[in-house]
């Protein structure tokens, strides 16, 4: 079935659950080093291995962080909260239980507002963000796919087990329809934004320090009742996510439209064919045995504490843009053109490094997207860095530089010749704004063309524009064509 019959048969219901692993220094409740990678189990003791007798004691590092992010998403604050035992049994997971939250998460009922490609605004409602930890990786070798099915045997590693983790859940977001795989993006997207503002964690998605994981269900259109959903897990790029969400739908149409049922189950994304395929049927909460943890005292900030957090809330994306906007500005659909390009950051530290913000804009909306999209990169990795961007703007602004001139030494950073000013010098790029040559330019070019040279003598100035053009070509561009205009008017007047 294609996309747009999809959506006319039936209205999609998202829920995202996205895990972000917290930059603390140690982990959740022990002392161990939190940090990505390192030789396996070496960052490991006997409360995140489980041991026997071990007990846990909270990172406040880690409260603090989970109390930030739910105040930036608009949520209540608990008074009080608990940490709850979830039982499963799973090798990476050594206590045979992970230590979550479950009926007391610390924060509740929020919003983000999640601005898509065309400026319309989408209000994500936000069910809970509760603190829990990471588990450990397992690793199977021998098979050709990196899974379990035919690994000859497996490995763990325990390292990132304990890791702190916020999992922040929306409630059911409906009334997209067929822009749901670009609202799922989008709000991931306005997430990690919000998530490196406040500085809790680096958002890594190729690393796993933020990971989605997306439950999409179906209703015939005008239906009263979800449909079965099913959840894709650990959906690791932002594109990914809008790619599953939309491969989803569609599957699941399919199924519907067949008279099938949708399986409730998990299901994995597969980056390289853009599909899911089956997992595991999902449990259900009974299936966990939740109960409170019983080796933690219960969370209860104080209100003076959290007020003293939200007081010191840095400035967050949605109000750096307005005063962005502000400040350099810029129209609504300016403003957005920037957000889509990905190059507000670029820009603003362009900008620091002494551009004005219409030329840093111009050129990294303009010139240098058309490159990043000539070579099939983002913009953020073409070799030339806001820095360097600066220094070419400030040579135009000396007059130093034409405008095109400026180009040449953009394309020459670009190819990794070097710094601006070592293109500048070999590929011999500054303007000739020794006023002796231009003139000994223009004499020759009134000298070429005297019946041009007798127009402009008889004020018809119009005509000077063939001899700027002479002294131009002549000079190979490394002219500034109003010096040029002003030198052949008072030759010519004088
Ligand atoms: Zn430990």
């Amino acid at each position: 079935m294609d996309y747009d019959e999809v959506v006319q048969r039936f209205d999609p219901v998202l829920g995202l659950e996205v895990h972000v692993e917290l930059s603390t220094n140690t982990k959740m409740f022990c002392g161990c080093e939190n940090a990505f990678g390192g030789e396996p189990n070496t960052k490991v003791c006997p409360v995140c291995l489980g041991l026997p007798g071990s007990l846990p004691v909270v990172n406040g590092k880690a409260v603090e962080s989970a109390i930030r992010i739910g105040l930036a998403l608009n949520c209540d604050i608990a008074e009080w909260c608990r940490f709850a035992r979830k039982n499963y049994f799973y090798p990476d997971m050594p206590k045979n239980f992970q230590t979550s939250q479950y009926d007391e998460p610390i924060a509740v009922n929020g919003w983000l507002d999640v601005v898509l490609d065309d400026g319309e605004v989408v209000r994500v409602e936000i069910e809970r963000a509760h603190m829990e930890e990471d588990t450990g990786k397992s690793l199977h070798v021998g098979g050709s796919t990196g899974r379990i099915h035919g690994a000859e045997h497996s490995l763990l590693d325990y390292n990132r087990a304990g890791v702190p983790l916020i999992e922040i859940v929306t409630k059911p977001i409906v009334g997209t329809g067929a822009r749901a795989p670009e609202v799922a993006r989008a709000y991931v997207t306005a997430l990690r934004d919000l998530l490196r503002a406040l500085g809790v964690s680096d958002v890594r998605m190729d690393q796993g320090s933020l990971r989605c994981d997306a439950n999409v269900s179906l209703m015939a259109k005008g239906a009263a009742e979800f449909g079965t959903r099913t959840e894709t897990k650990n959906v690791n790029s932002l594109r990914s996510v809008e790619r599953a969400v939309r491969y989803e739908m569609t599957r699941q149409a399919a199924v519907l439209a067949n008279g099938g049922r949708v399986v409730q189950e998990t299901r994995h994304f597969d980056e390289s064919t853009g599909s899911t395929s089956s997992g595991r049927t999902k449990e259900t909460a009974e299936d966990y045995r939740y109960f409170p943890e019983p080796d933690l005292v219960p969370v209860a900030p104080s209100r003076e504490w959290v007020e003293e957090l939200r007081a010191t809330l840095p400035e967050l994306p949605w109000e750096r843009l307005k005063r962005i906007q502000t400040e350099w500005q810029l129209t609504d659909p300016e403003l957005r053109d920037l957000v889509n390009a990905g190059a507000v950051e670029l820009v603003a530290e362009t900008v620091a490094a002494g551009a004005g913000p219409a030329e840093a804009r111009s050129w990294w909306v303009s010139y240098l997207t058309q490159q990043a999209n000539t070579r099939g990169v983002d913009l953020a990795d073409l070799p030339i860095t806001p820095v360097q961007l600066a220094r070419v703007i400030a040579l135009v602004a000396e007059g130093s530089l034409t405008n095109k001139l400026a180009r040449e030494v953009v394309d020459g950073v670009l190819a990794g010749e070097g710094e601006p000013d070592q293109v500048v010098e070999a590929r011999g790029l500054k303007v000739v704004s020794d006023d002796s040559a231009l003139l000994a330019a223009v004499d020759e070019a009134l000298a070429a063309q005297p019946d041009i040279a007798e127009k402009i003598r008889s004020g018809k100035v119009a005509a000077a524009g063939a001899i700027v053009g002479a002294v131009m070509k002549a000079t190979k561009g490394q002219a500034d064509a109003k010096r040029v205009r002003e030198l052949v008017l008072s030759r010519c007047t004088g």
